[in-house]
């Protein structure tokens, strides 16, 4: 089968491994922004495609048989794209999602819907983990009665103002490191995105032995498409494989 994977993330680049292992000719496209990324099995494809026509005219080009959404749950214009160019090109559509965190048992977090709501949120003087990228970074970075320490994998264009620091450094995080990283900064909230996965849910646990306050930034909503939320799953789907 010739299959297209939108990656960007460690499920899409496990999945393109497997599928490529069993024989299958398989292309995975990255949006092209992070430098040097660990590259999967397969052919690879950097860059947009020109908005869900380009990603039309590619699926039919390329005469592909699945097209999968493997991106990020926050990735929502590329998945929104990929539900809009499968209709118009008739290649079926898997999305591979990752399940959300949920709060442990007696933890609170504070959901709110946007980085914006999550920047007016924040109490004066809060000493603040942000480690929700770059997008929606400026309406943090306005508050500079707060402190931030801002993880990223790449820095970002913008200039840092005095009140922020970055963090530069790439997942998997451990507990032990997440625990002393809140306790060197003395931070009071961590804001996240409700990624999901292993490589940066430490976090989590470590705020919640902490006392630190999780802000929780909603994901986006995505149009209905058929969804699984593991690569094994994918694997069954995409094989026709049946699991006993
Ligand atoms: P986005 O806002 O949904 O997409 C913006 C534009 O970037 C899309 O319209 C598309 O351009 C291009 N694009 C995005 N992903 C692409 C892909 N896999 N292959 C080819 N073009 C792609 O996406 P984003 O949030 O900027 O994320 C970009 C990439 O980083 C994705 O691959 C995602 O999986 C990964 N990532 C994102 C996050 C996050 O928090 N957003 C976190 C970790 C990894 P055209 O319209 O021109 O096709």
């Amino acid at each position: 089968m010739h299959i297209l994977i939108l990656g960007g993330t460690a499920e899409a680049r496990l999945l393109a491994d497997r599928l490529a292992a069993l024989g299958h000719d398989v292309t995975t496209s990255l949006a092209g922004r992070t430098q040097n990324p660990v590259l999967p099995a397969g052919t690879i494809r950097m860059g947009g495609f020109g908005g869900a026509t380009g990603l039309d005219h590619y699926l039919r080009d390329g005469q592909f048989d699945f097209l999968v959404d493997a991106t990020h749950p926050y990735a929502a214009r590329i998945s929104d794209n990929a539900v809009t160019a499968a209709a118009s090109s008739g290649v079926p559509l898997l999305r591979l999602m990752r399940p959300q965190w949920r709060p442990a048992a007696a933890q609170k977090w504070v959901d709110l819907a946007s980085a914006e709501d999550a920047a007016r949120f924040l109490t004066s003087g809060a000493r603040v983990l942000l480690t929700t990228g770059h997008t929606g970074l400026e309406h943090f970075l306005m508050r500079s009665d707060c402190r931030f320490f801002v993880r990223v994998i790449e820095p970002p264009d913008t200039a840092i103002p005095h009140h922020a620091e970055l963090i530069v450094s790439r997942p998997p995080y451990g507990l032990a490191a997440e625990a002393h990283l809140l306790d060197r900064h003395g931070i009071t909230h961590l804001v996240s995105k409700n990624s999901g996965g292993t490589q940066t849910a430490a976090k989590l646990e470590a705020a919640r032995r902490a006392g630190v306050e999780v802000v929780m930034i909603a994901r986006p909503p995505y149009r209905p498409a058929p969804e699984v939320s593991s690569v094994e799953e994918a694997l069954d789907v995409l094989t026709g494989r049946s699991r006993s």
